[in-house]
């Protein structure tokens, strides 16, 4: 990756309004929100149960359109896309980690991974490659044949780590993805996102609100009942030589 582009905004939402309908009336849940990320930085967005952290999430990665606002990902204006090209965006460049690991029950851990990359194009070798280097990465080479009820919860996330990273997205959305997790397994799933940041130039945006992962941030947003409360970097941005990424596999 071009160092310089490692410094470079991945993503950009302005003014974005939610609402949903209930019976007759309707809540907003996103109050008019400005939004970035940079690439090679873990931003946390934190805030209580129900203030909209999901909902943010689903519009900033084209999965639920946004009332109002726009938002540019990678350069685009990913809202004015038909739907076909959304999904293809998500799945070219976004990776997606959920609390409840979202595993397929029949397939080993190898199977959930190298079927993400055959979608994405790759052939059946290429795929398998990959994603045994992914499970590699995560420490998960032992386990790589079994299935998600043969796995721990730790072990499940850090499969759907593999699966997300496999494909290298240049964007990677985590909503509560240490929520089921002890300490110990959740400490591991957000240093191995830490990792998809700064040695792979990712935009990590990881929402939860565990303040045990506060440590591994580089900026934090507050959001509640809709809107940002504050937004503080941690961390100085990393000059660019500390962000040079390294292609998955080297
Ligand atoms: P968080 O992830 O911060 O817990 P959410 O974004 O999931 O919050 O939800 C914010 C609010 O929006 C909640 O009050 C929730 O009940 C409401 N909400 C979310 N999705 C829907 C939906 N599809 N229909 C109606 N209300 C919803
Ligand atoms: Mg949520």
């Amino acid at each position: 990756m071009n160092p310089a582009l490692s410094q470079a905004r991945a993503i950009e939402a302005k003014g974005l309004v939610k609402r949903f309908k209930t019976g007759r009336s309707h809540i907003e849940v996103l109050k008019g929100v400005d939004f970035d990320a940079l690439h090679g930085d873990v931003t946390m967005v934190m805030g209580p149960s129900g203030s909209g952290k999901s909902t943010l999430v689903a519009t900033l990665s084209g999965l639920l359109r946004p009332d109002e606002g726009g938002v540019k990902a990678l350069g685009e204006d990913l809202w004015s896309h038909r739907p076909g090209r959304i999904d293809r965006f998500r799945l070219d460049h976004c990776g997606f980690i959920f609390q409840g690991f979202n595993l397929f029950g029949a397939l080993t851990a190898l199977q959930q991974v190298t079927t993400v990359l055959k979608y994405k194009g790759f052939s059946p070798e290429e795929a398998r490659a990959k994603a045994v280097v992914a499970l590699e990465e995560v420490g998960l080479g032992p386990r790589m044949n079994q299935r998600p009820s043969e796995l721990s919860g730790g072990e499940k996330q850090r499969v759907a780590i593999a699966r997300a990273l496999a494909k290298e997205p240049r964007l990677l959305f985590a909503d509560e993805p240490t929520s089921a997790l002890d300490g110990e397994n959740g400490q591991v799933v957000i240093k191995l996102l830490q990792r998809a940041a700064k040695s792979h130039g990712a935009a990590v945006i990881c929402v939860t609100h565990d303040p045990r992962l506060e440590a591994y941030a580089d900026r934090i947003i507050h959001i509640e009942d809709g809107r940002i409360l504050d937004d503080r970097r941690t961390r100085a941005p990393a000059p660019a030589a500390d962000r040079q990424a390294v292609p998955m596999g080297a």
